[in-house]
């Protein structure tokens, strides 16, 4: 067994017992492998365990990998998506997590209607206020909701964040539950479904889903060291 089939099977393990843990159903909760930086070939090893649903953030790297592998996989676009680049991604991802501001969804959703397509989204929520960090704020999006909601292209799913980097999982905790928070929030005060909640990485993935999360991006936990 190679190292990355190892790491993949025992983080399919973890999600398992932490899906257990927060009594949900283990289909609720899907594994993004982000081969963002990693070869082809290290993907290929991911895929020959059965796993396709992988996480790419830089639109030019993934089209090429993408070209290089099987056409049944799933690929996310897990980055912060630049303007220049919305009409190149959007035939390639199934889903893009980091909507993060409005002018950049007025742009997919122009885009979109240019090309033909109804691209789902997740919107990206800075709920640490870190200034490093994209994302509407908290109450930006509650005020921009509406109209993101009147953009006829985009298709929301629900919400994405990152929490601080930190050595210690517990202090993603919070951050995790803010989003969900949010997110209920504006389910019930707008009246639409956003089932999923993109939440989790390599150091806290586990944290992530006992707060709920239906997609956790999962890179070096996988792949290795970059
Ligand atoms: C790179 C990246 C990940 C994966 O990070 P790891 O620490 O390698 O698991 C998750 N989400 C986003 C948005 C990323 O850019």
């Amino acid at each position: 067994m190679t190292e990355i089939v190892h790491n993949l099977e025992n983080i399919r393990l973890k999600i398992a017992r932490a899906t257990a843990k927060a009594r949900r159903k283990p289909e609720d909760v899907r594994l993004i492998a982000v081969s963002k930086t990693y070869p082809a070939e290290k993907v290929r090893e991911v895929i020959e365990e059965g796993h396709i649903l992988f996480g790419e953030s830089r639109v030019q790297e993934a089209v090429v990998k993408i070209a290089q592998l099987p056409s049944n996989l799933q690929w996310h676009f897990i980055g912060h998506l630049q303007k220049n680049k919305v009409r190149k991604a959007l035939p390639y991802f199934d889903l893009i997590h980091g909507v993060d501001n409005y002018e950049i969804a007025e742009d997919i959703n122009r885009i979109a209607e240019e090309l033909g397509r109804f691209p789902r989204v997740l919107l990206e929520v800075n709920v640490s206020g870190e200034g490093s960090k994209f994302g509407f704020k908290p109450d930006q999006l509650r005020e921009r909701m509406e109209a993101l909601l009147a953009f006829q292209r985009i298709e929301i799913h629900g919400l994405m964040t990152m929490a601080p980097l930190s050595d210690d999982a517990e202090k993603a905790r919070p951050y995790f539950t803010q989003l969900r928070e949010l997110r209920d929030q504006l389910q019930e005060e707008f009246r639409l479904p956003l089932p999923e909640l993109s939440m989790g990485m390599s150091g806290d993935y586990e944290v992530a889903i006992e707060e709920g999360a239906t997609l956790v991006r999962v890179g070096t936990a996988i792949f290795g060291a970059r």
